[in-house]
């Protein structure tokens, strides 16, 4: 009998009562689930999508620092979905300037077949013991008179279903529709969210008859208008991943025009066949102040977990589900499933890369202040390796020597560089800020009030309009 048929045959009443359910089977949702089987609770995932859709999400199909991923799925699973592991560098062709900078990529990074890669998390999560009930959209959240969350009502191939759990773990990604019904009001649930703090990107997977010449590259390119860009990843030399993502605030149909003119008018990609087509939001924010409850969490999209300037939430969305998963285990263990017990959680995602990606945001308000053409202008000067660092560290020091060539190159750009350089003292002291998160939720609110406070200069420094 297969899994989908097993589990179809444990769910015959229309009231479930697992200790967690966890809404959502992408990267955080099969991370969390499989961490709390392995301790030995029962773990549901509910998934709107049909068995053989689960798993198809849109995605440029990078996969940064997988070789360090949460062990409750071993790698070993995932690694057949790695299509090409030789990606060491990013390409950057910047037009304007007729310019193509080399950039390179520190840590291990793999470009992949993200439908593969969704099943094979599936297959993980079930190896641990996780029960999957497929085609079972979550409509609304159960919450008792304390206002702690008690379960989820769900349509599960079109019939009215009710799961009472301990915990909910909503793992339902971006602009997760749990949130907009769960009573926040007397916890420190973060609710400062918006549209404004989401992109929109969409993918095309492209096939072409002769290899690519830089499949050792993930290649990027501004769009025409401003507050975009397009990729082109390869999953192997002949076998592309060509998307791009914009702020929700730009018009997606005239950008994906861009990405289609591009396409044509490269040379490689002549003749080329597209096979399959996706698009979805993806948050590109500062992580939640806090995505707990009492009974709930929020975990990867649906929690922030995305790095803002490269829109990678893979291995957020792992580990949050992860960290997420260690504080059911101990709530589950102590009966206690108030915000104290969850907040180890909060701290644990700051800790990792939460404040890191705070951090990066400012660069993000920055990029929505600035002239683009200028901003590229000034890119195309900067030495690469200190971009990378920059990029992915939120952080970066650059010699006297590599400072006065920069500057001599980039000529033109002083106003911007100046502007740089203020942003980069208010990003570093949002990260020291950050680095102080607070270890109860009493400590929340005045660790917020001189967090606005340092993005009132953020605002003023750059000019850009408040995104919070
Ligand atoms: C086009 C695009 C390109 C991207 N490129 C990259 C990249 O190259 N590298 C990278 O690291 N990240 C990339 N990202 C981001 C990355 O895909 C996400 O950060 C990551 O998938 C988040 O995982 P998640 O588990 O939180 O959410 P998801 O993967 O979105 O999973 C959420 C799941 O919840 C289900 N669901 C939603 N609502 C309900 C409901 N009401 N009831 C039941 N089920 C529900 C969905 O069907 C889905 O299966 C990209 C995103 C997009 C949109």
């Amino acid at each position: 009998m297969s899994t989908q048929e097993q589990s179809d045959t444990t769910t015959t009443s229309d009231h479930q009562s697992p200790d967690v359910v966890v809404v959502g089977a992408g990267t955080a949702g099969c991370y969390a689930a499989a961490t709390v089987a392995h301790a030995g609770y029962d773990a549901v995932i509910l998934e709107r999508k049909t068995a053989d859709e689960a798993g198809h999400i849109a995605c440029g199909d990078a996969l940064k620092g997988a070789d360090s991923f949460p062990e409750a799925i071993p790698k070993s699973k995932l690694e057949p979905a790695f299509t090409n592991t030789g990606v060491d560098h990013g390409r950057f062709e910047i037009p304007q300037e007729d310019t193509v900078l080399e950039i390179p990529v520190p840590g291990e990074l793999a470009v992949i077949d993200r439908w593969e890669y969704g099943r094979r998390i599936i297959d993980g999560a079930e190896d641990a013991g996780v029960d999957f009930h497929y085609d079972t959209v979550v409509k609304n959240v159960t919450q008792a008179d304390d206002g702690r969350v008690t379960g989820v009502e769900a349509i599960r191939k079109g019939e009215p279903r009710t799961y009472e759990a301990d915990i909910v773990i909503d793992a339902a990604g971006s602009l997760s529709i749990l949130q907009d019904n769960v009573d926040f009001s007397e916890s420190t649930f973060d609710t400062n969210v918006n549209y404004r703090h989401f992109c929109s990107a969409y993918r095309e997977i492209v096939h072409v008859d002769e290899p690519v010449e830089w499949d050792d590259a993930l290649v990027f390119k501004p769009t025409e208008r401003a507050a975009g860009y397009l990729w082109y990843f390869p999953r192997t030399d002949t076998e592309i991943n060509a998307g791009l993502g914009f702020q929700m605030t730009e018009e997606p149909m005239k950008l994906v025009d861009d990405l289609k003119r591009d396409l044509e008018t490269r040379p490689e990609f002549e003749g080329a066949e597209v096979e399959d087509k996706l698009g979805a939001a993806l948050p590109t924010r500062r992580p939640y102040d806090s995505a707990v409850h009492p009974g709930y969490m929020a975990v990867g999209d649906a929690a922030g977990h995305v790095n803002p300037t490269t829109g990678g939430g893979i291995a957020g969305a792992a580990y949050g589900g992860k960290y997420a998963a260690d504080q059911a285990i101990e709530a589950l263990e102590t009966g206690d499933y108030s915000e104290d017990t969850f907040w180890k959680y909060n701290e644990r995602v700051m800790d990792h890369f939460g404040a890191r990606y705070a951090a990066l945001d400012v660069y993000n308000i920055l990029s929505t202040a600035v002239d683009v053409d200028d901003l590229m202008g000034l890119l195309a000067a900067m030495p690469g390796d200190k971009l990378a660092e920059a990029l992915y560290s939120g952080s970066t020091d650059i010699g006297m020597k590599l400072k006065l060539e920069a500057l001599i190159k980039s000529r033109g750009h002083w106003g911007t560089i100046w502007n740089l350089y203020q942003t980069k003292r208010c990003a570093d002291d949002l990260l020291a800020h950050y680095e102080q998160y607070p270890t109860s939720p009493e400590g929340l609110a005045s660790w917020q009030e001189r967090r606005d406070e340092l993005m009132e200069d953020v605002y003023e420094t750059t000019g850009a309009d408040p995104k919070y």
